[in-house]
């Protein structure tokens, strides 16, 4: 108790913090990074449903997990007959787009419900995966009459005749968009994926492949798809890069409002025949939460990207940004009583040492334990930092038992039974990790468990005596599965007199490698590499379901050795497992 008035002054000066920071949060926090953060973007959309595609295209599309295009079906020709072609295409992450009954002029006294509406069905039948967003003029003959039936189920109509070139901000008419019919020109084509590449969207239109009519040769697509490759395009659906650039001029506008802790984003889909998932990489200004923000979907964490940006789910329709430790939105939230000099309790205090949370696998330093103070963040047995007498520069300046000076390899020790330290951190993925403990102790009998949300998942942890406080030697644990997203790790001493510097968590193997995923929805697959201390080495998004085939392709540029591969569907389920990259 007799630093009582400390721990009070802290508290006043991190509320007062808050205070003022939600006096100046942004009103539109969310941008959305240009064409997913490639240099741009190109679609190649193949019309007509053609035997060509099935027999020249795809087996040329099946070698590529880094291209997904679009066909634009019709009943006039093919599609009936291939239909288990265009099947598959459209589970191996192609879009199939909605290219009329019939193939008539529409603007000639079609009937529209039928030639446009009607075949919606039709193209569905094909896989239950296939969703119809997207919707192509026979012969680019269009008018209002047109556009309103389309505008029903489809939320953007191509035409054709010019460049087919998009800037990032300017918004086109959705039911007027332009592409370029491929007349033959590898050079005119060539130029347009340069010009994509400063920042703007192609749109590339042809029809058979290697056949047919209207050919564009393997030949000279597989160039084109070589200079969008090289100039680092990304190569989506037109219903996969058109949501994301329809999308974002509705997230960049979204308001938010404050919340107790942080505050919501909440935003109106633009168009009731949007994709049921559009991932979106946006940055997310949280400077008015302060330094380890967490952003939350529907409750669910939204971990960051390696540069900062978050992939979120647009068609959730809302986000949350709070202080880290707040109560996930789920529960009830209890408004914190003010006492009569407008000071809260303390109770929301808790937050990383760092400003972010520690990252599982990783490693957790035992000195950073997180802020918040006695009873909060640690219980210690006395008030004293019995550490702090052998330091010129105490690391932490409360009641733990910190050896070592700031900056140098400080450790906890002095520990006595029932004491116990807090540490936010964040479980990248879902599992079972293995732990290895650096502990020095010259008596016996010392242990310790770890609890995650106050659950115990290691059990008891014997530590060894080293022969001498400072001869540190290691102990290896595992723990229970621990469920991705954050949590508040505690570390409880229940049999005294040890020192403990740190423990590493690494992942387990719990998966088998070569298990291929049973997708129930379509959509984008993100897939993350880590090495086995968690740390991201590479990451891509994907339609392509087959983990071994997208690890395959992953992997060229890693050295040989043991790896994990994270995947998500729709932003939404995590599975890690253990991958191996050998010479073989
Ligand atoms: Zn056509």
């Amino acid at each position: 108790m007799k630093h009582y008035t400390f721990f009070f002054s802290r508290n006043i000066a991190l509320f007062c913090g808050f205070m003022m920071s939600v006096y100046s949060f942004a009103a539109t926090p969310v941008t959305t990074v240009a064409w997913n953060g490639y240099s741009g973007a190109v679609s190649f959309t193949f019309d007509d449903g053609l035997g060509s595609q099935i027999t020249n295209l795809k087996p040329m599309l099946d070698q590529m997990d880094d291209v997904h295009v679009t066909l634009f079906v019709t009943g006039a020709y093919a599609f009936n007959q291939n239909k288990t072609g265009f099947a598959a295409l459209a589970k191996a992450g192609h879009e199939l787009g909605n290219h009329s009954a019939s193939h008539p002029y529409l603007t000639q006294g079609a009937n529209l419900a039928t030639e446009v509406t009607g075949f919606i069905q039709t193209i569905k039948n094909v896989d239950p995966v296939v969703e119809v967003t997207t919707f192509v003029t026979p012969y680019c003959s269009s008018n209002d009459n047109v556009k309103n039936e389309v505008n029903k189920n489809h939320f953007m109509l191509r035409n054709c005749g010019g460049q087919g070139l998009f800037s990032w901000g300017q918004e086109p008419d959705w039911m007027n968009m332009d592409s370029h019919y491929w007349q033959g020109n590898l050079a005119t084509s060539t130029g347009h994926l340069n010009s994509a590449a400063g920042g703007k969207w192609h749109v590339h239109l042809s029809h058979g492949v290697g056949g047919d009519w209207d050919i564009i040769s393997t030949n000279d697509l597989k160039s084109l798809i070589q200079t969008a490759r090289d100039k680092k395009l990304w190569m989506g659906s037109y219903s996969e890069v058109g949501a994301y650039y329809r999308a974002h001029f509705t997230m960049d506008k979204a308001q938010s409002t404050a919340t107790s802790d942080g505050f919501k984003v909440t935003w109106t889909s633009p168009h009731s025949a949007m994709p049921k998932s559009v991932p979106l990489r946006v940055k997310i200004d949280v400077s008015s939460v302060g330094s380890g923000a967490v952003v939350e979907q529907k409750g669910k964490v939204i971990s960051p990207e390696s540069d900062g940006s978050y992939i979120i789910e647009f068609m959730a329709l809302e986000l949350d940004v709070k202080k880290s430790g707040s109560q996930p939105s789920s529960s009830t939230s209890v408004p914190e009583s003010s006492s009569s000099t407008g000071i809260t309790s303390s109770a929301s205090a808790q937050s990383p040492f760092s400003g972010s949370p520690i990252a599982i696998p990783g490693t957790l330093e035992m000195e950073d334990y997180d802020l918040g103070g006695a009873d909060e963040a640690y219980f210690d047995s006395d008030d004293v930092n019995e550490g702090a007498a052998d330091a010129t520069t105490p690391y932490r300046n409360d009641g733990v038992d910190v050896g070592g000076n700031a900056g140098e390899n400080a450790v906890v020790g002095w520990t006595a039974a029932g004491e116990w330290l807090e540490y936010t951190v964040n479980v990248l993925s879902t599992g079972i990790f293995e732990f290895t403990a650096y502990v020095a102790t010259s008596q016996d009998g010392s242990t310790f468990h770890i609890e995650i949300d106050g659950t115990d998942v290691s059990g008891e942890v014997a530590v060894p005596n080293s022969g001498d406080w400072n001869e540190y030697t290691t102990v290896k644990g595992t723990t229970q599965s621990i469920s991705a997203g954050s949590h508040i790790l505690r570390f409880a001493i229940d049999q005294p007199s040890f020192n403990i510097d740190k423990i590493e968590f690494v992942a387990s193997g719990t998966h088998k490698v070569n298990q291929n995923l049973n997708y129930q929805t379509t959509g984008m697959v993100k897939y993350e590499i880590f090495d086995l201390k968690g740390h991201l080495l590479m990451q891509k998004n994907s339609m392509n379901q087959n983990v071994n085939q997208v690890w395959k392709n992953m992997n060229k540029s890693l050295s040989n050795g043991t790896y994990l591969i994270r995947y998500s569907e729709n932003g939404k389920k995590y599975k890690t497992q253990k991958v191996y990259k050998t010479s073989l």
